[in-house]
């Protein structure tokens, strides 16, 4: 790794052109990722890259790719070059990386993907071009109408594998690889293995060299993590929870995820008529309103950008002060991804979950992938919450837990309130419709492929260290409990079971600024200043049923 490091640009192999641009990128020394893929790729070898987004990895194959397509032209509707990408965003960044490294060349770029006009691209296509980025399906649909012949493709990207299997596209790309001749170069990323991925490599990869880097480290240690237990659980309250944090946060731009559409909507419309600068990105938007927003949000035309997890996933989004989780995700892994879009390249940044007594389930999970036990702020889950939690359904957030759920105030919510959230008819996920139905991957994967973004063992940096008094270091997960169970004893006498059911109806952990003023005081605390009010308040180990 040192030795990586020190490399620089020049060192790689790339062409003066390509480095000129890279230096005009503001770029200077490669990423661990591109340093080691790079000079191989080059060279014409398969490459096997585990790396996630935020590595750089992007970078690690456009840079070669636009290496090796100096020379040669394209030719009509034979693509030199083939991307394929999980999602329509992912494939709109790459082809954004194409045109920052890409500007000293002439490089013929087309992207076809969902939602958008294809005319522009199919006249392109029929042109001739050195880059096709694809997303699977699109790329079969005009595959099939004849508009493109694949004979011609001298280099194979797929990007994100991982994500690709998630959403059922693991067919599409046998088939699609079928199609492209065998004497090509194969350049395929994930962020893990599981068998699915690596049979798929052993099939079309020749020989390939694997390249393999953690997650960055920084990530984890910038990011200050809390949970927020909203033990009313209804969403008008979670929604006032929530806007009151974000008044009281210091927040310069937020990603505030939810599981569903409609929810995003809900959110964004909520969030709007309370006279905050938000906007709105999910599935069902077309293309033209998803880019136009997002870009909106890269400038900071837009504060708050309620999303879902499909629509968000793989952006890069550098510069985004807080991830709220409206809800909790289903799956630890998109825990990981969605707070990773804050505390990037190694600055602060803050994640707030809010976590209803349905979801209670899932912290022990997140706990897990993270290695963190959960902070509470406000009010943590009593021993009763946390069993009752247990008992509930197993599955996605099903609803039909022991406790009925008192009375909703609004249709809607009512609505949402009462519907089981492991997907009933009608009542899509976007987690799950966008992903062909399929369990999440983190259901399936074996817990030592689970992406960490506890690699380290040690306590978090100075921003979360000051944060998290009473949390535990980062370890596995049974020692984390034993010492959050020591850790418990020398503080507050856990609620009794008794406790629960004096709670007022719209709690006093849903409403910060009561909780504000129960556990004040910040100073003593010795938080560093930037921590936002809402993050400064006392925090709570979770209590382990059973210990302490
Ligand atoms: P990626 O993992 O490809 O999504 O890249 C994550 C971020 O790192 C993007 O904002 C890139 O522009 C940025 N980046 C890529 N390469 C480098 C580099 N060598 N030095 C600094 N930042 C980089």
């Amino acid at each position: 790794m040192g030795l990586l490091e020190s490399k620089t640009f020049a060192d790689l192999g790339l062409s003066p052109k390509v480095q000129a641009a890279v230096t005009a990128a503001g770029y200077s020394i490669p990423t661990p990722i591109q340093a080691a893929a790079i000079p191989v790729a080059i060279t014409g070898r398969d490459v096997l890259g585990i790396a996630q987004t935020g590595t750089g990895k992007t970078a690690s194959f456009v840079l070669p790719m636009i290496h090796r397509l100096e020379s040669g032209r394209a030719r009509a509707r034979m693509p030199r070059s083939l991307i394929l990408a999980p999602t329509r965003e992912l494939a709109a960044q790459v082809a954004q990386s194409f045109e920052k490294y890409g500007v000293n060349h002439k490089l013929a770029v087309a992207l076809l993907i969902g939602g958008v006009s294809m005319d522009e691209q199919v006249k392109k296509l029929d042109r001739g071009v050195d880059v096709l980025i694809a997303t699977p399906g699109r790329l079969l649909d005009h595959f099939g109408r004849g508009r493109i012949m694949l004979m011609g493709v001298e280099i194979l990207v797929i990007d994100e594998a991982d994500r690709m299997l998630d959403m059922g596209f693991i067919p599409d790309i046998e088939k699609i690889c079928k199609l492209l001749p065998p004497r090509r170069q194969t350049l395929f990323f994930s962020a893990t293995m599981p068998p699915e991925i690596t049979r798929l490599v052993n099939q079309f990869l020749k020989e390939p060299v694997r390249v393999e880097v953690a997650k960055p480290a920084t990530t984890a240690k910038t990011i200050t993590q809390r949970f927020i237990y909203c033990a009313n659980g209804e969403d008008w309250s979670k929604r006032d929870t929530l806007r009151n944090m974000i008044r009281d946060g210091n927040v310069k731009n937020a990603i505030i995820f939810c599981n569903r559409k409609r929810d995003v909507a809900v959110l964004y419309k909520s969030l709007s008529k309370h006279g905050f600068n938000a906007g709105e990105l999910h599935g069902d938007m077309d293309q033209g309103r998803r880019t136009e927003t997002l870009e909106r949000f890269r400038k900071g035309e837009i504060q708050l950008l309620a999303a879902s997890d499909v629509a968000a996933r793989g952006l890069d989004i550098p510069d985004v002060s807080h991830v709220f989780n409206f809800d909790l995700p289903w799956a630890a892994d998109d825990y990981v991804h969605r707070i990773g879009r804050t505390g990037r390249a190694g600055r602060e940044g803050f994640s707030a979950s809010l976590v209803s007594p349905d979801d209670l389930k899932f912290v022990k999970d997140i706990e897990k992938v993270t290695g963190e036990g959960a902070v509470w702020l406000g009010d943590a889950p009593s021993e009763e919450d946390i069993a009752d939690a247990g008992k509930r359904r197993r599955g996605r957030g099903g609803r039909s837990g022991s406790k009925s759920a008192p009375a909703p105030r609004g249709g809607r919510d009512r609505e949402a309130r009462n519907a089981p959230r492991s997907k009933p008819a009608g009542e899509q996920s976007e987690q799950r419709s966008e992903r062909n139905e399929r369990p999440a991957r983190s259901e399936r994967r074996p817990p030592a492929e689970q992406p960490t973004i506890a690699a380290t063992p040690e306590p978090a940096s100075a921003a979360t260290a000051e944060g998290k008094p009473r949390r535990a270091p980062a370890r596995s997960a049974p020692r984390q409990q034993e010492r959050r169970a020591d850790a418990w004893t020398d503080a507050p006498k856990p609620k009794s079971s008794h406790a629960k059911t004096a709670r007022p109806a719209a709690t006093e952990s849903s409403r910060p600024e009561q909780a504000e003023r129960k556990g004040g005081n910040n100073d003593r605390l010795g938080f560093a200043e930037n921590v936002p009010a809402f993050m400064r308040r006392p925090a709570r180990p979770l209590k382990v049923p059973g210990r302490g």
